[in-house]
């Protein structure tokens, strides 16, 4: 049996290890253990799924969904004022990069990001047989414009994919850079807005103007809904038909999508979330400003990026991990190598984690 040659030497993407297998290794009880490394919403929606549960005999789980998601998207219209037409809805905002890939690269062709950013383009990109070519960012982590551009033009680059705000280093592109990267190049330019929610920012309107943007977004961050796996694409209609060609039929379940529609209906709880998350991201963030050793960077996300002055944060990140809280470890990326990333939880939890930090660099 023989592979695809594109799987030769292909690093898969690094998957969170299981709670319970934590728990089991460190000899703790699996309730012991809180995810800050997961940048989701510590919040379960239980409103939405009673509503959900009250309205069982709607849901025809005996059926397909209709699959063009009409309703969802008709909700998801008035979210961000697009029409209907040009939006797609996906199963996650990781199937929203794969059918991304599967419309734009052939074999051996490239995909442009800004780096560090989130690892998934490199392994997305693989798998379709093409790679990635980085441009690493600015010493603040800003984009480098100049060699992105060069990066864009290049005869073999089909997508530059820009990650606003950025996972893991929390800022967000420059809306003017953008558009020099829209204008000056016809290049499928995919604007990666997981985490936009938390920056009040979004570049979903240039749509109207530009056929190569393509904005990606998610219920998995500011919805709370990252179990349901409903992501959605922004993009003119043209560009939306064209993705809409290699997009699966049936991929969302009819039980996300109910859950997804009634999340996108009642945006005064997802208003309250991220007001949430904002307000709990700089408070960790004045607090952790105080301590000697650990410098925190600007967020407009839900996580915080920290970087060590001399500490060793694999030691800090063991030491974190003995108590049960699981910060993400990015000191193997390039350009990290003395950063560790956590997102911010509820504040009983988050203050457990600023104890302890406080603990590691007081003893350091
Ligand atoms: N983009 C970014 C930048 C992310 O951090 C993530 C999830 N961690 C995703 C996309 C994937 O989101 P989803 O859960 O919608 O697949």
């Amino acid at each position: 049996m023989r592979s695809r040659k594109a799987l030769e030497g292909f690093e898969p993407y690094e998957w969170e290890t299981p709670s319970a297998d934590i728990a089991a290794r460190l000899g703790l009880a699996v309730e012991q253990i809180i995810r800050f490394d997961t940048n989701t919403s510590p919040d379960v929606p239980i409103r939405w799924l009673r509503d959900l549960s009250s309205k069982l005999d709607e849901i025809g789980i005996n059926d397909y969904p209709d699959t063009s998601y009409l309703s969802l998207r008709k909700a998801l219209s008035k979210y961000v004022n697009i029409p209907v037409d040009w939006i797609t809805v996906t199963d996650g905002a990781d199937e929203g990069l794969d059918l991304l890939v599967k419309t734009f690269m052939d074999v051996s062709s490239k995909a442009v990001v800004s780096a560090p950013t989130y690892s998934y383009y490199r392994t997305i990109a693989q798998t379709a047989g093409g790679d990635i070519v980085s441009v690493p960012r600015l010493k603040d982590f800003s984009d480098d414009i100049e060699g992105l551009l060069k990066a864009a033009k290049r005869e073999d680059t089909r997508i530059v994919f820009l990650c606003s705000p950025n996972n893991p280093t929390g800022n967000s592109s420059k809306r003017e850079d953008v558009i020099q990267l829209l204008e000056e190049t016809d290049v499928a330019i995919v604007v990666d807005e997981a985490y936009s929610e938390f920056s009040g920012k979004t570049l979903v309107d240039l749509t109207n103007r530009y056929d190569n943007l393509i904005i990606l977004r998610t219920f998995s961050k500011a919805f709370a809904l990252a179990g349901a796996r409903v992501g959605y694409t922004v993009a003119s209609k043209p560009t939306i038909d064209l993705i809409n060609k290699v997009r699966p039929p049936n991929s969302l379940s009819v039980v996300s999508l109910a859950l997804a529609e009634l999340a996108a209906n009642d945006l005064e709880t997802v208003k309250r979330n991220i007001k949430a998350a904002v307000q709990e991201r700089d408070r960790c963030r004045k607090f952790i400003e105080q301590l000697k050793g650990i410098h925190v960077y600007p967020s407009e996300t839900n996580f915080l990026l920290l970087s060590f002055e001399k500490l060793d944060p694999d030691k800090v990140h063991k030491e974190l991990m003995k108590k049960g809280l699981i910060v993400r470890n990015v000191s193997k990326t390039k350009g990290l190598e003395k950063c560790l990333r956590f997102s911010v939880r509820l504040p009983e939890q988050d203050d457990l984690l600023l104890t302890a930090l406080s603990e590691i660099t007081k003893n350091s």
